[in-house]
């Protein structure tokens, strides 16, 4: 599914709901902060490796985390599709492949 088809589904959802009303830039904001810190906590006390981790729960906080950005991104009239590319970019010039970055 593209981008802004997902984006239409999400918005579609949001719509019928009239929730609309709830979603403004700060709580949307939050929301993302919020369901990272879900995915985070999965890991928290646990082995670092996503063995330990029923990959499920991943699978829903981070689509959780997609949701609000979405929607946020539909708020900020931002293509976030265009966003990524564009930000790939900038750090493939910023970080070229064939040099070190970490020493
Ligand atoms: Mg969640």
């Amino acid at each position: 599914m593209e981008l802004e088809e997902l984006q239409r589904e999400v918005i579609r959802f949001r719509d019928e709901r009239e929730w609309e009303r709830f979603h403004t830039p700060k709580d949307l904001t939050l929301s993302i902060s919020i369901e990272a810190a879900e995915l985070l906590e999965l890991f928290q006390w646990k082995e670092d490796s996503l063995k330990s981790i029923e990959k499920e729960r991943i699978r829903e906080e981070m689509a959780d985390v997609m949701i609000y950005l979405l929607i946020l991104a539909d708020r900020a009239d931002i293509d976030l599709g265009e966003a990524v590319k564009e930000k790939v970019k900038m750090n493939e010039e910023k970080y070229p492949p064939d040099e070190e970055h970490f020493s």
